[in-house]
């Protein structure tokens, strides 16, 4: 690898992605640094919507719905085969609520303008229940809208490849361990091979989401300011003959005044999220039993069945790297727009943001390096940027690695096929096959057991 960069942007989620993906492709030797695999952290675990968030208008964020509502667009046309349309029905129980409802999803339409998917409409009753047959007949009608739906860590993937496509480069299993701003380098493990390794950079961004704290006290041990909050939203899959639905559902108030989600998503349910604030993070955050019992009422309270522990397939937690703008804010209210800001020695650090809006964090980012550095301006791509759309491993590999039973020839096909996913999408073990190059480790946890070690061992891990 080369020593000397540029933009050096450390962490591989969302916001580094999509910063590296715009630093490469406005001409910078960029390299982005990822200590697990990419994606491994908050940006495998989102509601897997690509979508300008209705609930952000109640908050009365309208620039961030309709800057989403705009990536939306962009992101359904560049690469369809990962983001997808997706139907969502907003059942309403009384006149009023009705009204109050549709004024918003109107909303929501006119903001999307002449990129919305499709136009808003009204169900009564009986349509209702038709599209959604296990809800409570509570229910006076309800409102049937357009949004997008994604595989994120899928999208993380081909984002890497294409900071590849522009002569960028993306490691994964690398961390950043020092860094020493008056030498502009950082040291660095590959935690592949073992050894320490130096570069040098003429710009550093720290994308690293809810560790960004962390980064900065790398830099400056003085520095115990506290820039992110921390909440932790969890998720079921549940098996979807428990619903038999094609179309999403939001149920726009629970106990704790977030929205919950229950989207058919690769063929089972999508049921979440919770917002629970956390003081420290883990290594691997676990959803908590009141969480599964928090989503499983929130259910109950408008299905008429009786969804239980059993009928969860799987389930997955992550944690949403807040601005600390207002401390007394509860977690649920604080805005999910990106901010940026340089420390005293010139890291330019990133907080907040949404998947949605990767490429407009990663548009923004550049423009402010290249502003508060008095560099020459260079030019955005903007949506003319190309997203790799390389996908056949991709389909190979989800119809492969949850196929039961796995007999011989099963094995050795999985073993080539995860060799190649090795060369070609960055895997370094079973797990980063199981659960993000493919979903079979959320879809069918128990066949992604018998798997693991056969990948491994294909991949020189055992
Ligand atoms: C429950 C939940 C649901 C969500 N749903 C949606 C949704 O439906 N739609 C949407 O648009 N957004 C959604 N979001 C928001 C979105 O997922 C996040 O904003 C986004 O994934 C954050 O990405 P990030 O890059 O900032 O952080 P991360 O994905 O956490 O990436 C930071 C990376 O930095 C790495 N790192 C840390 N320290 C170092 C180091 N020293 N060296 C190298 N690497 C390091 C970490 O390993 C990590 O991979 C959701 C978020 C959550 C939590």
């Amino acid at each position: 690898m080369n020593n000397e960069w540029d933009t050096i942007v450390v962490g591989g989620g969302a916001s580094g992605l999509g910063t590296a993906l715009e630093s490469a492709s406005r001409g910078y030797r960029t390299l982005l640094i990822e200590r697990g695999d990419f994606a491994s952290y908050t940006s495998s675990k989102s509601t897997k919507l690509i979508h300008g968030g209705v609930r952000y208008l109640k908050q009365g964020n309208l620039r961030l719905v309709r800057e989403a509502l705009l990536e939306r667009s962009f992101l359904l046309e560049k690469i369809p085969e990962i983001v997808k349309e997706r139907s969502i029905i907003l059942p309403t129980s009384s006149f009023i609520e009705k009204n109050y409802y549709k004024l918003g999803i109107f909303t929501y339409d006119q903001l999307a303008g002449s990129n919305n998917i499709r136009r808003s409409k009204w169900l009564s009753k009986e349509q209702l229940i038709k599209s959604v047959p296990y809800l409570k007949r509570t229910f006076n009608g309800g409102i049937l809208f357009y949004d997008a739906q994604f595989d994120d860590s899928r999208l993380a993937i081909q984002l890497a490849r294409s900071i590849y496509d522009y002569s960028g480069t993306a490691v994964n299993y690398t961390e950043v361990i020092r860094i020493d701003s008056k030498r502009k380098q950082i040291a660095c493990i590959d935690h592949k091979k073992g050894n320490e390794i130096t570069l040098k950079y003429k710009h550093l961004i720290n994308a690293t989401g809810p560790f960004l704290d962390r980064l900065c006290n790398l830099e400056n041990s003085k520095n115990t300011k506290k820039t992110i909050r921390f909440s932790r939203g969890s998720h079921l899959l549940i098996n979807s003959n428990r619903f038999k639905q094609k179309d999403g559902l939001i149920l726009p108030r629970t106990k704790d005044g977030r929205v919950l989600f229950i989207l058919p998503w690769k063929g089972i349910i999508l049921a979440g999220t919770t917002d629970v604030e956390m003081k420290h993070l883990g290594s691997e955050p676990k959803v908590s039993n009141e969480e599964v019992e928090f989503i499983l009422s929130g259910i109950r309270s408008i299905y008429d069945v009786n969804i239980e522990q059993k009928d969860i397939i799987s389930t997955f937690s992550g944690i949403r790297p807040l601005s600390n703008q207002n401390s007394t804010k509860n977690t649920s209210k604080i805005s999910r727009e990106h901010r940026m800001f340089f420390s005293e020695s010139g890291m330019l650090s990133i907080s907040g943001g949404k998947w949605t809006t990767f490429r407009k964090i990663g548009e923004d980012t550049i423009n402010f390096l290249e502003k508060l550095n008095h560099l020459k301006p260079t030019i955005s791509l903007g949506h003319e940027i190309q997203i790799n759309n390389h996908l056949k491993l991709w389909h190979q590999a989800e119809a492969l690695y949850c196929k039961e039973p796995i007999n011989q020839e099963l094995i050795i096909r999985g073993r080539n096929l995860a060799r190649s996913l090795k060369k070609e999408e960055y895997a370094f073990n079973a797990e980063d096959i199981l659960q993000r190059r493919t979903r079979v480790g959320l879809l069918a946890p128990k066949t992604a057991k018998k798997w693991k070690p056969i990948l491994d061992q294909a991949l020189d891990i055992l």
